[in-house]
């Protein structure tokens, strides 16, 4: 960092990872084959890149900032690694290996843009097969929540919908250069073969956002605003769910039988 003239930079969630056994066994668990193609986002200064180029796989890492990427692109010029420079959240992902095809996203997401990251990916016409990414502990709390926890929500339904979600570990402050002040954790979601198609999980995120906008409060009163009363009041009966009932308490399960039940009633679905 003394040589590029830089000092990390909280806005862009900069805390390197300098464990190198834990990033060895980062890669060794995620069992990489010379045929798939992996995404990573924030490579930073490449402490997972240069163990995924060793793979003889296709990997394509995508940096924001752009002392960082020229530092990669030098580091990197003998290695099969593509760099894109730019914001990972507006970047065109299916651009990068083709609409349709499979690919792996694994990566020390910044804690800055990593809900806004993951959220992306499970909008994309082939999302990716597999995410095995580092966050803050708690958002992977609020990804792996279930309708007993406190940080459940609408970002849990969603990924929940596409993704088997598995804790794989913890990650403690000590493992980063410079600290972060919170735990991180490293989570798997594996894309899930009976995921919701395209319409029906744009019906999900649109019925759980507006259903948790006012997390205590009744969610027909919400919902109604998107889907009308008296669709809505059908799908629930339908479902045998109690009209009072507040979002927190409706399992992701249900959420998707709901909107089902709401897509055959408005688009005849
Ligand atoms: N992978 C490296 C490691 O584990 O040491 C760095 C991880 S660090 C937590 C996050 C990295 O993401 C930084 O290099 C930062 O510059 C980059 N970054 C932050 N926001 C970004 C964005 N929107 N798009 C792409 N990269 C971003």
């Amino acid at each position: 960092m003394e040589e590029l003239g830089i000092a990390p930079s909280k806005k862009l969630g900069q805390n390197f990872l300098v464990d190198a056994n834990f990033t060895e066994s980062i890669i060794r668990g995620a069992k990489i084959t010379p045929e798939d193609k992996i995404l990573e986002i924030g490579p930073g200064f490449g402490a997972l890149t240069e163990h995924l180029v060793k793979t003889g796989a296709m990997v394509t890492a995508i940096e924001f900032d752009r002392k960082l990427a020229a530092w990669l692109r030098e580091r990197f010029k003998n290695d099969p690694l593509t760099l894109i420079e730019g914001d990972a959240c507006k970047v065109d992902i299916p651009s990068i290996y083709g609409i349709d095809t499979p690919f792996r996203l694994i990566s020390n997401l910044p804690y800055s843009a990593g809900t806004v990251i993951v959220a992306n990916m499970l909008s994309l016409k082939t999302p990716p097969t597999e995410m095995l990414v580092m966050l803050q502990k708690e958002v992977g709390l609020r990804l792996a929540a279930s309708e007993k926890d406190e940080e459940y929500g609408s970002l849990s339904i969603r990924v929940q919908s596409m993704y088997n979600v598995e804790t794989v570990r913890l990650a403690p402050p000590d493992l980063f250069f410079p600290k972060p002040e919170v735990d991180s954790v490293i989570l798997r979601l594996s894309l899930r073969a009976d995921r919701p198609e395209p319409a029906l999980f744009k019906t999900l995120s649109t019925l759980t956002k507006v259903s948790f906008a006012h997390r205590r409060k009744k969610m027909f009163k919400q919902a109604a605003s998107v889907y009308g009363s008296e669709n809505l009041l059908k799908a629930m009966t339908t479902l045998g769910i109690d009209p009072d009932i507040r979002a927190e308490k409706i399992s992701p399960e249900m959420f998707l039988k709901l909107a089902q039940e709401l897509n055959g009633l408005i688009h005849g679905s």
